[in-house]
């Protein structure tokens, strides 16, 4: 899946201009890959038409190129079928009940909640309930050996039994986790026995924990559990084995039951809070795209630079200051390129443009106001006296001007709509001089 929908994004990211015909291929692909993940179709075709409605008639954004404009459009909509925000669990004292099927990954949930919580500086106790499965608790107790958190209750041939000695037990724990044994299916056993513990424990959270492999009838499991014992959240599991995992969050969201974790892998520590915004740019293939369009676009609004103004035709010095301004509040040039998947440059080149940039803004800030706004005033004489004062070499005020000059005329080429990005990058996030990959450092 990962790979599938890297090439989905390769496949827009190289072609230059974007009409219907693209547009209708690249959905296409996403819905081949959103299918394969066993997102239900009826919802595969709800996101196709919201992406290609919104890809062809939304208005361009300034300073947004059409290809970003879809990434941007297909990410959006991928986070909103599989989740709204990020959970928030709760940091005060509370009990935990874990219910879910046969093999769903219950017991190994109360070790990685367990060890969450114990990271976050939260005291934690377990119970397991489980009078089923041959060495339930053997199991649960190696977990409280290896994650630290204690195994109250002991053994016993009820389940409830084992649960009122336990809560007896426990004190002063923040974080007080009960284990329950699932059945093959949610019968009527099953559902007694989650009222009977229910009862007894009174627990602030229900979690539900499903394997990711069940793929979209999650949806049911989820609608079920939560008619008949209430749930408050599910966890999902085994998104590290199964190509299901989108599936199943989608399935979950349809259900009206919030995602609350995922667990990533065997061992206690390959958990984490659902966000979906992070997992949609797992899925495709960029892990950080979430955090990268928010800087971009915050490091837009902070700074002067207004992508409406190269348009306009005000570009000057002053520009080109904001412009370079706007990219180092993005952070490190180097892993921002990374981002944008334009690892593969050479890193001394990355490097000399980082130093030569902030060479670029010292020699700026000694130039006169008028000097910035109408740079061609700045002759020879002008040269030198900006050296002195700035304390960089005359060399160096004059390849300012010239790349200066340079930017100025890739400009008029992007206004002409001839720019084509920097080979190998994929797309030129708003706050970036659209010029970047044609200046020569
Ligand atoms: P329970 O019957 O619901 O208590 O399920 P268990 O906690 O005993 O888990 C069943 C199996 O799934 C065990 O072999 C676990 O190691 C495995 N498992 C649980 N969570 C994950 C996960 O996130 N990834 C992988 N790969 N395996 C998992
Ligand atoms: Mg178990």
């Amino acid at each position: 899946m990962l790979n599938k929908m890297r090439d989905i994004l390769n496949k827009i990211t190289k072609s230059g201009v974007i009409d219907e015909k693209q547009v209708n291929e690249i959905v296409k692909d996403l819905q081949r890959t959103l299918i394969t993940a066993d997102v239900n179709v009826r919802l595969v075709k709800e996101v196709s038409n919201k992406i290609k409605k919104k890809a062809l008639e939304e208005k361009l954004p300034p300073g947004v190129s059409r290809k970003e404009h879809l990434v941007k459009i297909i990410y959006n909509e991928l986070v909103d079928i599989l989740g709204e925000e990020s959970y928030n669990p709760r940091m005060d004292k509370h009990k935990i009940l874990l219910v879910g099927l046969f093999g769903s990954g219950k017991s190994t949930a109360v070790g990685k909640l367990s060890k969450y919580y114990l990271k976050r500086g939260l005291s934690t106790a377990a119970i397991t309930t489980d009078t089923w499965r041959p060495a339930a608790y053997e199991q649960v107790q190696q977990l409280s050996k290896q994650v630290g958190f204690k195994l109250l209750g002991g053994k016993a041939d009820d389940a409830v039994t084992i649960l009122k000695k336990g809560m007896k037990e426990s004190g002063k724990e923040e974080v007080l986790i009960v284990d329950s044994a699932g059945r093959d299916s949610l019968s009527e056993e099953l559902i007694s026995e989650i009222k009977q513990l229910k009862k007894t424990l009174n627990p602030d959270e229900v979690y539900l924990v499903i394997s990711a492999d069940i793929g979209q009838t999650a949806t049911k499991q989820a609608q079920s559990f939560n008619e008949a014992v209430g749930l408050t959240g599910v966890i999902v599991t085994k998104t590290d084995s199964s190509g299901r995992a989108g599936g199943a969050l989608s399935a979950c969201k349809q259900a009206g039951v919030p995602v609350a974790f995922i667990s990533t892998g065997e061992k206690p520590s390959d958990f984490e809070v659902f966000n979906a915004e992070k997992f949609v740019g797992r899925l495709l293939g960029f892990p950080d795209l979430g955090s990268l369009l928010k800087k971009v676009e915050e490091a837009v609004e902070e700074s002067e630079f207004s992508p409406e103004d190269v348009l306009k035709g005000d570009y000057n010095l002053k520009t080109f200051y904001n412009q370079l301004e706007a990219m180092k509040k993005m952070g490190p040039m180097k892993k921002v390129l990374e981002m944008l998947g334009a690892g593969n440059l050479p890193s001394d080149i990355v490097e000399s443009s980082e130093e030569k940039l902030k060479g670029f803004k010292i020699i700026m800030d000694s130039m006169t106001k008028s000097e910035l706004e109408e740079p061609s005033l700045i002759k020879s004489n002008r040269i030198k006296r900006v050296s002195k004062g700035s304390g960089r070499t005359e060399k160096e005020v004059r390849e300012l001007l010239k790349q200066y000059d340079a930017s100025k005329k890739m400009i008029k080429k992007v206004k002409k709509g001839k720019f084509r990005g920097l080979p190998g990058m994929r797309g030129m996030p708003k706050g970036m001089p659209k010029d970047f990959g044609n200046l020569k450092f």
